[in-house]
């Protein structure tokens, strides 16, 4: 059996103006052709890929696989280029007996609003419509009805934090390869209540996300469905097709396919309060964790998370921290510019300048810092999990400056925290720190979960706003719950 594999990530915020180019996919987790063969054993879907087909003794062809940091939107001109590279390699591996596509789900590109209808639909016209295709997909994927359209099998993370991206890609090769086998025929289903829930409402270890995943895994197990992919989807892409979604694979049964798809629907309308979030306002926010009893207590940023496509240079934690003289404080900060002014002090030199708040005016003024430069670092570390486990990671150079009681960790680059190891990796040592804020919303919690005491959820403005109604949407299907209140649905 000889399968050919392919994927182009991106979780895409249109309201975010930082444009990836083809060099930012590549660097944070690309390779080409036999270089895809490193992934081997990593938390991650390509290599959940690499995994089962080795275990299966399949004949892989890696292609392009890349993928980055959510971000604005890509440029057609990069989207068409990272394509295009793609499916030049499957044109070599033809013939094949089956595909598998390792996408998001919510990549939104110039001239394309659902980038992965376009790369399947490309797909499907290389490889004929008798190819098997099955593609993963992360828990915020946005999903359309074309993709479904165009695939045999679709498979997403059960988990956010997404500790399970190898393990449901096995899955997915798994029915591939029973498809290629004609053991199975699967047989898709879709079901899209309007709802817009916000990442933070995703958490699948806690209602109701888990009481979702709790019944599509009774049915899974009943042998009712194949494969349930329940997709909280990404709010911040203004596309028609954002917001939570249902897919079912069934074998040989539509009927089968539409009605679970159609009762997990409901089951999610039903509940779609239980998504709803509020966080606490940041004043209250710092001086409950400077007073809480245990350590460390997390804040976590959620106007700036990094994972759903912010900046990274947030200042509205760090003018607190320092207003409240909070101590054995932790803060990343995403600032280039700063960490060149830290290098050229040197370490034990004192660092006087103005961090974060660069990259737009939605994310708190630059605050005028003054402090020792304890640490300077090449900024590379390798995740120790449980997500990504085994996966590098380059910050760029990095500085540690101690400003008052706070820990100031100037980055090059913003990488999203949920891996202790990129505390250690800069010599701090995460369970002896008072407070450390996170700029995220629910991916933090999958490292960080032995160490924390207490977490707060602060209401920071930002890209990342579980406020909606700070967005003008454009695009999306209207009217969706919670941005239109008396929306009613009865599918
Ligand atoms: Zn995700």
């Amino acid at each position: 059996m000889r399968i050919v594999t392919g994927g182009i990530l991106h979780e895409t915020h249109t309201f975010s103006n930082d444009i990836p180019g083809v060099e930012d996919f590549m660097r944070a987790s690309g390779g080409r052709g036999e270089e895809v063969r490193s992934f081997a054993g990593t938390n991650t879907s390509i290599g959940g890929v690499l995994d089962e087909c080795n275990a299966r003794g399949i004949e892989l062809v890696p292609t392009l696989v890349t993928g980055t940091i959510a971000t604005g939107m890509a440029t057609r001109d990069t989207f068409e280029s990272l394509l295009g590279e793609m499916l030049a390699g499957m044109r070599k591996a033809l013939p094949v007996d089956g595909v598998i596509l390792t996408l998001h789900g919510a990549m939104v590109a110039e001239g394309y609003p659902d980038a992965e209808a376009e790369i399947t639909r490309r797909v499907r016209e290389l490889v004929g419509p008798n190819t098997p295709l099955a593609i993963t997909l992360d828990l915020h994927a946005n999903i359309g009805q074309e993709m479904v359209d165009l695939a045999d099998i679709v498979v997403g993370y059960d988990t956010y934090p997404h500790v399970d991206a190898n393990e449901r890609a096995r899955e997915a090769v798994g029915l591939l390869a029973r498809t290629i086998n004609r053991e199975i025929s699967p047989v898709l289903a879709r079901a899209q209540p309007p709802m817009l829930p916000v990442p933070q409402g995703m958490n699948t270890s806690k209602y109701p996300m888990a009481a979702l995943f709790q019944h599509a895994f009774e049915l899974e197990a009943s042998g009712a469905a194949l494969s349930i992919t329940i997709a909280g989807g990404f709010p911040y892409a203004d596309t028609p097709s954002a917001g939570f979604c249902v897919v079912v694979v069934a074998d040989n049964d539509p009927d089968q396919a539409t009605a679970i798809a159609a009762e997990l629907a409901h089951m999610a309308w039903e509940r779609r309060d239980e998504f709803l979030v509020k966080n606490v306002a940041i004043r209250d926010a710092v001086s409950e964790a400077i007073a809480h009893p245990e350590r460390p207590v997390v804040l976590v940023d959620v106007g700036d998370n990094i994972g759903g496509g912010t900046p990274g240079d947030s200042t509205f934690l760090l003018r607190e921290l320092l207003d409240q003289a909070a101590q054995n404080a932790t803060i990343f900060i995403a600032d280039h510019e700063a960490v060149l002014e830290a290098f050229s002090v040197g370490i034990g030199g004192t660092l006087d300048t103005h961090v974060g708040g660069k990259t737009d005016s939605l994310h708190g003024e630059p605050v005028p810092v003054r402090g020792t430069v304890r640490l300077l670092s090449d900024g590379r570390w390798t995740h120790d999990g449980p997500e990504m486990a085994g996966l590098p990671v380059d910050m760029g150079l990095t500085a540690v400056v101690r400003v008052d009681g706070v820990n100031l960790v100037l980055t090059s680059r913003k990488i999203a925290p949920g891996d202790l190891q990129q505390l250690k990796s800069v010599g701090i040592d995460p369970s002896q720190q008072n407070i450390i804020v996170v700029k995220a919303a629910v991916r933090w919690r999958g490292g960080y979960a032995p160490i924390t005491r207490h977490s707060i959820d602060v209401d920071t403005p930002g890209l990342g706003s579980v406020d909606l109604t700070s967005f003008s949407f454009r695009h999306l299907r209207r009217p969706i719950y919670p941005l239109d209140p008396d929306t009613e649905w009865h599918g």
